[in-house]
């Protein structure tokens, strides 16, 4: 990519929001990264449509309902590039725990044994439905890049997106791997 501004978008599926938390904790690296990045679409910004052309799109979780799947298909459509952020992008990792048990089985867990309020009901109405199985960003679109860990260390994050800008392919290896 060139040192032109690209416009970025980030999001999170099923994950547990720690790989956004290691973005932050780029810390002041963010402010130099600013100069080549506009974040458009993000948790950190307040946009609410997925906006068309973006350059690049990072992904962080898994997809485990019928909206992570209208979404993931939206972004690609939408992206030049994505890259998936994270073991549980990766490979579904956490969030994929569900498939050993199985939907049915989680759902009874969660609404029928251990549930405090409304117990024995199924949310039917605003909550997505859950997949037969969790999987993982490339089991469902094309993903241009993969970076590992869990969550995805600052120094790899900043190491990729300079990598991105200046056009130099970067080793993830001397930064992340997967479960770190
Ligand atoms: S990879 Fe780890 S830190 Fe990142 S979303 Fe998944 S569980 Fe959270």
């Amino acid at each position: 990519m060139s040192k032109t501004k690209i416009n970025v978008g980030t999001i999170w599926l099923d994950g547990c929001s720690g790989c956004h938390m290691s973005f932050l904790d780029m810390d002041e690296r963010i402010v130099e990264l600013s100069q080549y990045l506009n974040i458009i679409y993000s948790p950190y910004v307040d946009a609410k449509e997925i906006p068309a052309n973006i350059d690049l799109f990072i992904v962080e979780g898994a997809i485990s309902t019928d909206h992570d799947l209208e979404i993931i298909q939206k972004i690609r459509d939408n992206s030049k590039k994505i890259l998936a952020l994270g073991d549980c992008a990766i490979t579904g990792n956490i969030s994929a725990m569900k498939n050993l048990a199985g939907t049915e089985i989680s759902l009874e867990k969660g609404y029928f044994e251990l549930a405090d309020l409304n117990k024995g009901k199924y949310p039917n109405k605003v909550v997505p439905k859950l997949l037969d199985k969790v999987i993982p960003l490339n089991e469902a679109i094309s993903v241009d890049y993969f970076v590992p860990g869990c969550p995805t260390p600052a120094d790899a994050i900043y190491a990729v997106l300079k990598g991105l800008i200046d056009g130099v392919e970067v080793d993830t290896s001397k930064y992340t791997r997967f479960g770190l």
